[in-house]
């Protein structure tokens, strides 16, 4: 490695195997933030005047997240909100919590919090319980619930817009995890340019060309008290095996997970669906859903049976690539 940085000429800190670049401490940090903005232009992310809501977990994607866009948000003329979920997992979330309103606190925004308890009157420990003799991941279950509550989150909080801290690696995994279970026409709702009408406030991931690498070199450098230890519940063996593969790739062939970003980008261009599913309200919570009754709704009558000590029918795994890594 040079012993300067490409940039200034400083100390050097950090090689960017994939490009060559040599970078110090500064130059890494600003190279993020140029990065993000490059992404949020390239593909209309966001706009002056919007009002955007970050969600944030505590962990070093969210937090790292919410410090970039303050970084972009007074040139680039936009309103930032956090937004935060709380599950509900006893001795693990107090603390990422405690560090999204440290930050929130910090960059002076206002902060949006939502639990599941105040959202669906449970907590994600309890419902767990019932999961254990469910064929479905704990991620995707408490998914179902947390996308709901994010938007919940953010139709509080007024925003036009909510942005979530996927990387390039979470990009691409869900992109081969797709592959993997054979689910060909979710893969066009990657597509960064198409609007998933699912969702009633538009989604963007404006790190999504980012390394998650570099991401967390970044809330280091920058000092972000973030929690390190994951949440108990996020098992997902085969998400672990993918992420282990392309490590392994990308040590032998730098650069390969861009290649497989830009594929998957492209790919995803061709699949992209021209409209989303037809959407009728919910019949119990008047929801837009794509059947008579939303996935959250249906999973919510599930939890509660099992808590009133009856079990309920098997609930299809609608979305088995998803992962909460806010
Ligand atoms: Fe829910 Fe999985 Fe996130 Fe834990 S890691 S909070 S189970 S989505
Ligand atoms: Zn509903």
């Amino acid at each position: 490695m040079s012993s300067v940085c490409s940039k200034c000429g400083g100390p050097a800190f950090y090689t960017r195997r994939y490009s060559g670049e040599v970078l110090c401490q500064g130059c890494f940090r600003a190279s993020i933030v140029e990065k993000t903005g490059r992404t949020i232009r390239r593909y209309g992310m966001l706009g002056r005047g919007d009002r955007v809501g970050v969600a944030v977990s505590g962990g070093k994607d969210s937090l790292s997240l919410l410090e970039v866009l303050w970084s972009l948000s007074e040139t680039k003329g936009y309103k930032l909100v956090a937004l935060t979920v709380d599950e509900g997992v006893k001795g693990y979330r107090e603390e990422s919590i405690r560090h999204a309103a440290w930050l929130a606190d910090r960059l002076h925004l206002e902060h949006e919090v939502v639990s599941y308890n105040e959202l669906y009157g449970f907590d994600l420990d309890s419902a767990l319980d019932w999961k254990d003799a469910r064929d479905i991941s704990s991620c995707s279950m408490c998914g179902i619930f947390r996308r709901r509550a994010i938007d919940e989150a953010g139709q509080r909080a007024r925003v036009d817009v909510i942005a979530t801290a996927h990387n390039l690696d979470d990009f691409v995994q869900t992109f081969m995890m797709n592959l993997m279970h054979g689910d060909v026409s979710r893969i066009g709702w990657l597509d960064p340019l198409v609007v998933d009408t699912d969702f009633p406030i538009r989604r963007v991931k404006p790190f999504m060309e980012i390394y998650e690498e570099e991401v967390a070199l970044y809330a280091h450098l920058s000092e972000l008290p973030f929690q390190s230890t994951n949440c108990p519940y996020m098992h997902e063996a085969l998400r672990s095996e993918v992420r282990d593969y392309l490590n392994e790739l990308e040590a032998k062939h730098p650069g390969m997970k861009n290649v497989l970003f830009n594929s998957a980008v492209q790919v995803s261009s061709k699949l992209s669906p021209l409209e989303g599913p037809k959407l009728v309200s919910c019949s119990k919570c008047g929801k837009p859903s794509s059947s008579g009754v939303c996935s959250v709704c249906r999973m919510k009558e599930l939890v509660q049976q099992h808590t009133k000590g009856s079990v309920g029918p098997a609930f299809h795994d609608a979305n088995p690539a998803s992962r909460h890594t806010l």
